[in-house]
């Protein structure tokens, strides 16, 4: 039979360029040797080095028009001005909240919240906390609690929702520490592993969990678009809403959120906190006063609020939305065909090789995620992050322990690479993929007492 259905059609950019800044070029010689001075580490690379950086895709937005003319009609008063106003009722239009206070980024909204609402001693739950709002959590003597389901922590295992939360662990948690909770939280997309998005029923699941024991839900709302997008796309009966409806309904369920405005917000810089209840506001408001800002402005210039206040909107633009999520599976797809074997399935802002099952030839011990990263900068300018035994392995007494993965994270810039760029990106996997047995191992030289994968130096076995 002849099939009559309509070839799907390339997902393109759905938008023009209007300014554009040149990309470098370097030959392989040249990298080797910036590789070598910064000690075989990508973090300390200039920019000016790199090719393509997908080191990560918090802050590095390409902005609209519509932003930078927003910018210039911004109302830079200390207090009362009318881009906080602009900004306010976005938040309140897209959440519902009524109560919100902007800050320089998200984890300045971590700081504030958790030093207004925790305890030493306390305990907070969450799918999967980010690295930063844990490190807040435990700096203010609470306890970070992750309960993914066990799906989440399988690389290999397909499920559309990989970061929902385990209800009947979160329900039996909340009944054993009540008491110690201060809120309860969940992370859209969770973070770990690329993006995982989590559904609404399971958003809907967390929420009378929270609520059957009085404990206040607070969203980490970072990627909270393409969270909702992605719902669109998998969850069933949900493909005919908009994605606008979604997000409004997910925030419904929560009685507030954190955010950094550099993700979802399609902003450089700025985030917030909103709330749906005003019992912990005058304290917020103190805090905020003290250490960002006025609460109109929160350690951010109006201009900044005025970005974050259209990035919102635009955000939810489904073309937009259908190409930001096309980039990740089109390069899972394309790594997967090419033998590169990648996290299960592609998350919404980056995606993760597995570097332990690609080059099989290199043990733990040789660091093989740092090796494909330094072999990925040398052939192709490319800067990823190492997310395995420089990061999460430990030198005991002088003996190297390894990391449970080996992974190495493209994260990508939102609106700032094309189609040809990722296919050219592919073009040159492939070849590296053909001499793969080739690529070197590393070993550390130096490390820092903490922190290791920011400042360490390496150099080949
Ligand atoms: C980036 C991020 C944060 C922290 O936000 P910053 O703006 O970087 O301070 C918190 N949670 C999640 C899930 C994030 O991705």
């Amino acid at each position: 039979m002849k099939n009559t259905e309509p070839r799907p059609r390339t997902i393109i950019e759905p938008f023009k360029i209007k300014m554009v800044e040149p990309l470098p070029f370097l030959s392989r010689s040249e990298r080797q040797q910036i590789l070598v001075e910064a000690g075989y580490n990508l973090f300390l690379v200039e920019a000016k080095s790199v090719t393509f950086d997908f080191l990560t895709d918090s802050g590095t937005s390409a902005m609209s028009a519509a932003q930078w003319g927003a910018m210039m009609i911004a109302d830079e008063s200390y207090a009362g001005s009318q881009s906080f106003s602009r900004f306010q009722q976005t938040v309140r239009d897209l959440t519902g909240y009524e109560f919100v206070l902007p800050t320089h980024q998200g984890r300045a909204a971590e700081r504030l919240l958790f030093g207004v609402i925790v305890k030493p001693g306390m305990k907070i739950p969450s799918n999967n906390h980010f690295d930063t709002t844990r490190a807040n959590i435990e700096q203010s003597g609470a306890e970070a609690i992750d309960l993914v389901i066990a799906e989440g922590r399988d690389p290999a295992k397909q499920h559309s929702f990989k970061g929902n939360m385990d209800l009947d662990r979160l329900d039996a948690f909340c009944a054993k520490y009540q008491s110690e909770i201060p809120c309860g939280m969940l992370t859209i997309t969770n973070n770990t592993g690329g993006g995982q998005p989590v559904s609404l029923e399971n958003i809907r699941g967390v929420a009378k969990i929270y609520k059957k024991y009085g404990i206040p839900f607070i969203l980490d709302a970072c990627r909270f678009a393409e969270n909702s997008y992605l719902i669109k796309l998998r969850e069933q009966n949900q493909g005919s809403r908009t994605v606008k409806d979604i997000a409004q309904e997910t925030f419904s369920l929560a009685d507030g959120c954190l955010m950094s405005g550099k993700k979802d917000g399609l902003s450089n810089i700025g985030g917030f906190i909103a709330l749906k209840e005003s019992q912990w506001l005058p304290a917020l408001r103190a805090s905020l006063i003290l250490t960002e800002g006025f609460p109109t402005y929160g350690g951010l210039a109006a201009r900044d609020l005025e970005a974050l206040s259209v990035g919102l909107q635009e955000v939810l633009e489904e073309p937009y939305l259908a190409y930001r999520i096309a980039v990740s599976s089109y390069m899972a797809a394309g790594l997967n065909a090419l033998g590169i074997p990648t996290m299960q399935p592609a998350g919404g802002h980056a995606v993760y090789i597995d570097a332990k099952a690609f080059l099989t030839h290199l043990p733990p011990e040789h660091l093989p995620g740092q090796a494909l990263v330094c072999e990925m900068f040398l052939a192709e300018g490319i800067r990823s992050c190492e997310i395995g035994s420089v990061m999460f392995g430990k030198t005991v007494n002088g003996k190297f322990q390894p990391a449970a993965m080996e992974l190495v994270r493209l994260a990508f810039p939102r609106r700032v690479y094309t189609q040809s760029h990722f296919d050219y990106i592919l073009e040159g996997m492939a070849e590296i993929a053909a001499r793969k047995e080739r690529i070197r191992g590393l070993k550390i030289s130096w490390e820092p007492p903490f922190l290791r994968h920011f400042t360490s130096r390496f150099e080949v076995v």
